[in-house]
């Protein structure tokens, strides 16, 4: 998807805080964070949402929580706690049409989100 914000983010088109990457994978931090820390972890290839995920997908939407795994523990956080939340179309509030693993932590979170 040539024009995808994610996608060019990936190819180093738009310029991005990118705290981890790997061959498949880039996370960088949020525009807007949500709470101190705020990491957005992504699959450098275009799947809009995770009703997009294929079985062979499987790998890779595992690496998705290894590198949230990473980056919470880069950031301190692992320990404290983190929130890891990938929303889904419209009515969950999905914004940006490239599956994207939120990392959330430095604060204390409620439950149930809004
Ligand atoms: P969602 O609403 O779950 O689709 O989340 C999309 C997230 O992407 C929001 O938290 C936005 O703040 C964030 N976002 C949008 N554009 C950018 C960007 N260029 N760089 C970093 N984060 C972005």
């Amino acid at each position: 998807m040539t024009d995808c914000i994610f996608c060019r983010i990936a190819r180093g088109e738009i310029p991005a805080e990118v705290v981890y990457e790997d061959d498949e994978l880039i996370a960088f931090r949020d525009l807007n964070p949500q709470a101190p820390v705020h990491v957005l972890v992504i699959p450098r290839r275009h799947i809009a949402t995770i009703n997009d995920i294929e079985p062979g997908d499987a790998e890779l939407a595992g690496r998705l929580y290894l590198a949230a795994r990473k980056v919470a523990e880069a950031e301190g956080v692992a320990e404290r706690g983190y929130r890891t939340v990938m929303n889904c179309n419209s009515e969950a509030g999905q914004s940006v049409y490239h599956i994207h693993m939120h990392i959330l932590a430095g604060r204390a979170m409620q439950w149930p989100p809004g």
